[in-house]
């Protein structure tokens, strides 16, 4: 049975490549271009794992990471945190809104699956569940 990951991202191009490169390793795909819709997905299909944009209309990422840990059957599913901020502190502020990793943009298509496939194995790198 093939792996399902849910990536929410409001930016088609972002949206592609990493469908792209995640189908080519075997994942299958399923997406949602804002946060609301990426939490309702969330719950319907419960994925393997969530990458998250952080950058999103509405509701940015924060809240969407905030708002699926409060979902019980949802809070094992580690969330990968995927975004342009490189600003000092975004990085622990994602980790504290339930994230389990963080991927920078733009991603780098020769270690972005496996930054990926780590995250989901191995749960956060600080040892927090
Ligand atoms: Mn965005």
């Amino acid at each position: 049975m093939t792996d399902t990951l849910l990536i929410v991202e409001d930016n088609e191009q972002n949206f592609y490549m990493m469908r792209f490169l995640l189908e080519k390793n075997g994942f299958s795909i399923i997406g949602a271009e804002n946060g609301r819709k990426g939490i309702e997905m969330a719950l319907q299909h419960r994925p393997k794992g969530i990458l998250l944009d952080i950058q999103l209309p509405e509701m940015d990422g924060y809240e969407v990471a905030e708002e699926l840990k409060t979902h019980e059957d949802l809070d094992h599913v580690p969330i990968i945190a995927v975004t342009s901020y490189a600003m000092v502190g975004d990085r622990e502020r994602v980790l504290a809104a339930g994230a389990t990793g963080y991927i920078e943009k733009p991603i780098d298509p020769d270690t972005f699956v496996a930054q990926v496939t780590a995250y989901l194995r191995n749960g956060r790198e600080d040892g927090k569940s």
